[in-house]
């Protein structure tokens, strides 16, 4: 876990600016929020925090140092997408195991570290099944494994339940919160569902048009919004 702060980034794709100036600052082991329509930006935020892409101005830093020049491998940011991207050819077991593999990890460390993955997520005794015998669900819940595996400074969750139905949708944010909690992990959640912001999360950023409107608890976002947008998403003024 990390404390990570982003100061001032902005983003352009062809001459487009995509990010303008955004701040935001995440405290060690806490659950923020990016909140906003489709298109706002929120998954360009996260893939600059992971290094997926880099800023055109502005710094990002990981326990107040860059990571600015630091490649994804080396920034320990981990990022699940919706679209919960199991490798089909490897058993749960090797999925969960892949990164420890790839940073050469000795294989007993290997081995108790995916033990206890599959004992959190409740499926040690489907470990060597492939990941079409399994459920949406499940798939998800592994993806989040193999993302804890390397013991990232922080995880990046992108819109993780968009694709589940309701009931997993809710099994699947308390698992977050409780895996959140365990581990004491940094964590970016990226979504469009107010909802599900103000159950999840410690604070929330709003975004709209590649701005954060305002970054601040659930209470304080509906106590006292700064600005229209906001208050039209949270509740009127009064
Ligand atoms: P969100 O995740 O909030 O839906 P994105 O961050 O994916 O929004 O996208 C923000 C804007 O940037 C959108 O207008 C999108 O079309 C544009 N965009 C995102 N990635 C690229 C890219 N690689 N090239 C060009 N435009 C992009
Ligand atoms: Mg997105």
């Amino acid at each position: 876990m990390s404390e990570v702060k982003i100061l001032s980034v902005s983003k352009s794709f062809n001459s487009s600016k995509v990010l303008n100036n955004i701040n935001i600052d995440i405290k060690n082991g806490e659950l923020i929020s990016l909140l906003g329509p489709s298109g706002c930006g929120k998954s360009t935020t996260l893939k600059l925090i992971a290094g997926i892409l880099n800023p055109d101005e502005g710094d990002i830093l990981f326990d107040n140092k860059s990571v600015l020049k630091l490649k994804t491998e080396k920034r320990d940011a981990a990022i699940v997408f919706q679209e919960y991207l199991l490798f089909p050819h490897m058993n749960i077991y090797e999925n969960i195991a892949f990164g420890l593999k790839v940073k050469k990890i000795p294989k007993k460390d290997v081995d108790s570290r995916v033990s206890e993955l599959l004992e959190t997520i409740k499926l040690s005794s489907e470990k060597y099944k492939y990941p079409s015998e399994l459920s949406g669900g499940q798939k998800q819940r592994v993806a989040i494994a193999r993302a804890l595996a390397i013991n990232p400074k922080i995880l990046l969750l992108d819109e993780p339940f968009s694709s589940l139905d309701i009931n997993l949708r809710n099994e699947m944010r308390e698992f977050v919160l409780e895996i959140q909690k365990k581990y004491n992990i940094t964590t970016v959640l990226v979504t469009h569902d107010k909802e599900e912001a103000l159950i999840m999360s410690d604070r929330i950023a709003v975004m709209l048009d590649g701005e954060i409107k305002q970054f601040d608890t659930p209470y304080n976002l509906y106590k006292s919004p700064k600005t229209k947008e906001v208050a039209n998403i949270f509740g009127e003024r009064n």
